[in-house]
């Protein structure tokens, strides 16, 4: 049996699995967990990363082989694993990390977009598995991958389905990549807490408005409605640019779901042509699976020799 060591990092976290490549069902290939932290943020965050990352990834060695080691992260990344940048990750820019990594380990490294990761994860575990799924994770930023008639969507440049910046607001809010108005302005977690503050409320974190909200606080109710608002209109843009029908919902903002639904479905349905109207599965992703999918989706990407 040959295992994969799949790592989901984050600015401030590292996940890792083992992933057995085949010869199981899908939900039952990732297993021995393990959770460590990076501190990639700001001077020396490239280093700091690579350094964190090393380190995570030799003591997991340590436990079994590995024939591969896939990664997971947020930012624009290239079929080569050279990440061009990361809105949420300050300091990461033209970093040749699968390169460096690959020096280090000796061993076959592939580092795809985070959200790709979880998009595929996600379209593996479905029951029945639909031809395509978009996926959105709603964290930090807003992700995005697609997995369109069976294959993951990687683009030309390794950027597709940046559906985080896609322009909603002209001239509106500044965006960690450099533009103005992105969607993740407006429906991330780091956007919540800033429109709370724009609205005179103290800027409270996205687990402190839901509660808000769900006591019947009715600004905290408005600023979720909005963002799901946005979401709907995101959602629309992309299911009629593609002709997906089944998206997924992930990231920590789909803890309040209840709050984010009637907006994202009301916008969905104003936004889509008639004929799509009531025909998209959108739905956020279980919460069993949420844990799974990014590292499954990782390991899956890495055998598919595309990245
Ligand atoms: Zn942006």
């Amino acid at each position: 049996m040959k295992d994969i060591l799949a790592l989901d990092v984050g600015g401030t976290h590292i996940r890792s699995a083992w992933v057995t490549d085949s010869g199981m069902r899908d939900d039952e290939r990732v297993h021995a967990d393990l959770r460590g932290l990076t501190t990639a943020a700001g001077a020396g965050a490239q280093e700091a990363l690579l350094a964190a990352l090393v380190q995570h990834i030799e003591l997991r060695l340590e436990e079994g082989n590995a024939h591969a080691v896939a990664l997971g992260m947020p930012g624009f990344i290239d079929r080569h694993g050279v990440i061009a940048a990361s809105p949420n990750l300050p300091g990461i820019s033209d970093f040749p990390l699968k390169r460096l990594l690959g020096e280090r380990l000796t061993l076959p490294v592939t580092v795809a977009n985070d959200a790709l990761c979880a998009a595929r994860g996600a379209w593996l575990l479905e029951d029945p598995r639909p031809p395509s799924l978009a996926m959105l994770t709603l964290g930090t930023g807003v992700g995005g991958g697609l997995v369109l008639d069976g294959r993951p969507v990687i683009g030309d440049g390794g950027t597709a389905m940046e559906i985080g910046h896609i322009p909603m607001v002209p001239k509106g809010h500044p965006c960690g990549c450099g533009k103005r108005g992105c969607l993740e302005q407006y429906a991330s977690a780091t956007a919540l807490t800033r429109i709370d503050a724009e609205a005179g409320g103290p800027g409270r974190d996205a687990r402190e408005l839901a509660e808000a909200a769900n006591s019947g606080e009715a600004r905290a109710r408005e600023i979720y409605q909005d963002a799901g608002r946005y979401l709907g209109l995101g959602v629309a843009t992309l299911v009629q640019l593609v002709d997906v029908r089944t998206v997924r919902i992930g990231g920590g903002l789909t803890r309040s779901w209840n709050l984010l639904e009637p907006g994202l479905r009301s916008s969905l349905d104003e936004n889509l042509i008639p004929p799509l109207r009531g025909k998209i599965d959108v739905a956020p992703v279980a919460p069993e699976r949420i844990d799974q999918i990014a590292l499954l989706g990782a390991a899956d990407l890495a055998c598919l020799d595309l990245i």
